[in-house]
């Protein structure tokens, strides 16, 4: 059988996208390996209706309410390449199944690769988060730790201040920050701590304190990283050669179009965080467009 539409990735985006069509009638096959980028935490936030709802049950949820629709078929597997023939995608799992589609949505989303810092691993998710916005209400007026260095952790400091007041900067290692800002940390009272971290010490992972390499030990209950390394979770767009753009995104039109025709990328794959009520936005808008593009299709084809 022939997909409408083949969606990787059953995130967010990818549910969201599935429901649009399933509702405009379209077959569809959602291909999804279930590794989550948000699994690390109990609760997940910011979802209208749904505001800390565990991961896991937000996808259960959103896959309870696909049953209704006959047209759309869910399958667990990886899906390890794609190509196009004939104005045709070819989907091929890493079981050997294949699925052919007129049209193909990547959700793949985005892999964390954390900086090599000891002990964060131990409370990523648990006391120490990348999006404010996601968890910094929960630990508002704590006293916060912001780790990282470069362009975006000023910016994300004067963010966070939004959310804590005693905030610390750890850049382990030379921040490069110029006068100004050093002055205006200083007049806020945020300490700023160049020198190297030796551990993020946390029990069960419930961070207290920041030990810094000559031994002091900061006492900080929550942290932030703004950067927590990585990269998209698959490299499938590029095996239809769509391109990167000056950021080193995927090139990506209006509603994820790529240059490749009949091929979105949205949510985490394209934005790197998008958030999951934006990753179920995308989801809903490339829909849309798609339902559009198989319609036109479908209408001159009658003639
Ligand atoms: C620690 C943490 C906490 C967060 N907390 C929040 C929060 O509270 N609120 C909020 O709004 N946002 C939060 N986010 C951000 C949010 O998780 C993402 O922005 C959102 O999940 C993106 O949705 P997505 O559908 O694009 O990708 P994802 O939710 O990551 O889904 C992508 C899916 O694609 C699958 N996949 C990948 N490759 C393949 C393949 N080759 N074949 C088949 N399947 C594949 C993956 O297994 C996964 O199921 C958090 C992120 C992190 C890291």
């Amino acid at each position: 059988m022939d997909w409408d539409v083949a969606i990787i990735g059953g995130g967010p985006a990818g549910l969201s996208a599935a429901l649009l069509l399933g509702r405009a009638l379209r077959t569809v096959i959602l291909i999804d390996n279930d590794r989550p980028r948000n699994a690390v935490v109990k609760a997940s936030h910011g979802y209208m209706t749904r505001d800390g709802t565990a991961p896991g049950e937000l996808r259960r949820l959103a896959r309870e309410e696909l049953r209704a629709y006959a047209s759309v078929h869910l399958v667990s597997g990886t899906a390890a390449d794609v190509s196009q023939a004939d104005g045709e995608f070819l989907i091929t799992l890493s079981d050997g199944s294949s699925y052919i589609s007129r049209k193909l949505i990547i959700a793949t989303g985005y892999a964390d690769h954390l900086p090599d810092l000891p002990g964060l691993r131990e409370a990523y998710g648990i006391s120490v988060f990348p999006c404010p916005f996601c968890d910094g209400y929960e630990h508002r007026n704590t006293p916060m730790a912001v780790f990282g260095r470069g362009e975006q952790v000023y910016p994300f400091t004067k963010k966070l201040y939004n959310w804590s007041k005693d905030l610390a900067l750890f850049t382990n290692g030379p921040s490069g920050l110029g006068a100004r800002e050093r002055s205006e940390l200083s007049d806020r009272g945020i300490p700023l701590f160049e020198e190297p971290i030796q551990e993020l010490a946390s029990r069960n992972g419930m961070l207290h304190a920041v030990i810094l390499r000559g031994g002091a030990a900061i006492p900080r209950t929550t942290g932030f990283i703004p950067d927590t390394g990585g990269a998209e979770a698959s490299d499938l767009p590029e095996r239809l050669l769509v391109k990167r753009d000056q950021t080193g995104k995927f090139d990506t039109g209006p509603h994820g179009k790529t240059s490749v025709d009949g091929m979105y990328i949205i949510g985490d794959a394209k934005n790197a965080f998008t958030g999951l009520i934006g990753a179920a936005g995308e989801g809903y808008e490339a829909g849309t467009i798609l339902l559009r593009e198989l319609a036109e299709e479908d209408w001159s084809r009658c003639r």
